[in-house]
């Protein structure tokens, strides 16, 4: 028997996500919907490659790190387009981005020399990156047109397919004003450039009017957590959104045991038990990726019945409260978080960190059900 936990990842929810994503942008713009690249980096956020292409099937393309997520996705059949998010970082990348048909976002000059030097690049797709503000990765403003300008003339000479412009928003989460000046340095620093143009992140697509605002030839929105059915927002559920989660981390109780007034629980004895109390031992670790600093009062649905963490998490076993679920017993059904459980961003919210963290945290040793 294996150990009782399972991540069980619903397609139909990632499906049902991308068109309440694209239904959104409808209603914003009914006539002007813009593409969407499925994020689908880190393996699909810790959902797999294979349950995001079969979530996402009907996305226009898909974007990620890596190299490898790429040409899994061709062998697993995808036809549409693919863009590495941080490009290549060998001169050899290219020879399997011609290959398999993989475009680029390119960010540095020392991409545009391996490009220019290439005996193989041919036809790369390609969006270059402006660093509107994030100062993370692209081009700055003032370099900007000059890079754009290289890679006109890779195109003219073949060695680029399509050529676009893209940024990366820092803050569309929380302060709408930063979003806007980025969106004005994008404008003011690509005026007069015709090709595609890609900006949106989850927040800032779901964002009421902030795509729709973008002007380009063609736009692709990139949102990724949010197609997971989890929030990029502090503030608002992904319910509000009406998006679905794709991922439910589930177990068992593997032990059930009655810890007496004044008695403590787990490593470092972190929890006392005021009362007597009901305490439920749960298939699930920080080996597993639920998170260690998780603390008591993290919540837990046990039976159905929703309860807390107590005490530290420990390697393989985490302990719950079962004053909530007197008749829960061992092999009682826990859900960490998802469908039936807290959501997510709830858990995450309660240990100081995001929803992104916990999706790709799971560690492989968790079996993954693909519904
Ligand atoms: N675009 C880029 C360049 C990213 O790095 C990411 C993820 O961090 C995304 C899009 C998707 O972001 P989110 O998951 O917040 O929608």
């Amino acid at each position: 028997m294996p150990r009782p936990i399972l991540a069980t990842i619903d397609t139909e929810a990632m499906s049902h996500n991308l068109r309440t994503v694209i239904g959104r942008l409808r209603q914003d713009a009914p006539g002007s919907v813009p593409f969407v690249w499925a994020v689908i980096k880190a393996r699909g956020y810790g959902h797999g490659i294979e349950a995001a292409l079969e979530g996402f099937s009907e996305a226009d393309g898909l974007a990620m790190l890596d190299l490898e997520e790429a040409v899994r996705c061709r062998e697993l059949g995808w036809t549409g387009p693919l863009l590495l998010l941080e490009g290549f970082f060998e001169p050899d990348d290219l020879d399997t981005l011609v290959r398999y048909r993989i475009g680029a976002a390119v960010h540095c000059d020392e991409q545009l020399d391996m490009l220019a030097t290439s005996p193989v690049a041919r036809q790369v797709d390609v969006f270059v990156k402006l660093n509107t503000g994030m100062h993370r990765l692209g081009f700055q403003p003032d370099e900007f047109r000059a890079a754009y300008d290289r890679a006109l003339v890779l195109q003219a000479g073949g060695v680029l397919g399509q050529l676009g412009a893209m940024t990366h928003f820092a803050r569309a989460d929380d302060d709408p004003d930063v979003t806007l000046a980025q969106i004005e340095c994008f404008r003011r620093v690509t005026d007069g450039l015709s090709g595609p143009v890609s900006l949106c992140n989850s927040a800032a697509t779901l964002t009421p009017g902030l795509a729709s605002g973008i002007a380009g030839d063609t736009q692709w929105v990139r949102p990724g957590i949010c197609l997971y059915g989890a929030s990029p927002f502090a503030d608002r559920s992904a319910d509000s959104f009406g998006l679905r989660p794709a991922m439910t981390l589930s177990a068992q109780l593997i032990g059930v045991h009655r810890v007496p007034a004044g008695e403590s629980v787990g490593y470092g004895h972190a929890f006392r038990a005021p009362h007597e109390m009901r305490v439920g031992i749960v298939a699930c670790g920080y080996a597993d990726g639920y998170p260690r600093h998780a603390a008591t009062g993290t919540p837990v649905t046990v039976a159905g019945v929703n309860t807390r963490l107590v005490g530290r998490v420990s390697m393989d076993m985490l302990a719950v409260d079962l004053d909530p679920v007197p008749e829960a017993s061992v092999g009682a059904p826990v859900v960490l978080w998802g469908a039936g459980g807290p959501s997510v961003d709830e858990v995450a919210a309660a240990c100081g960190t995001i929803g992104y963290e916990l999706l790709t945290a799971v560690t492989s040793r968790v079996p993954r059900r693909i519904l």
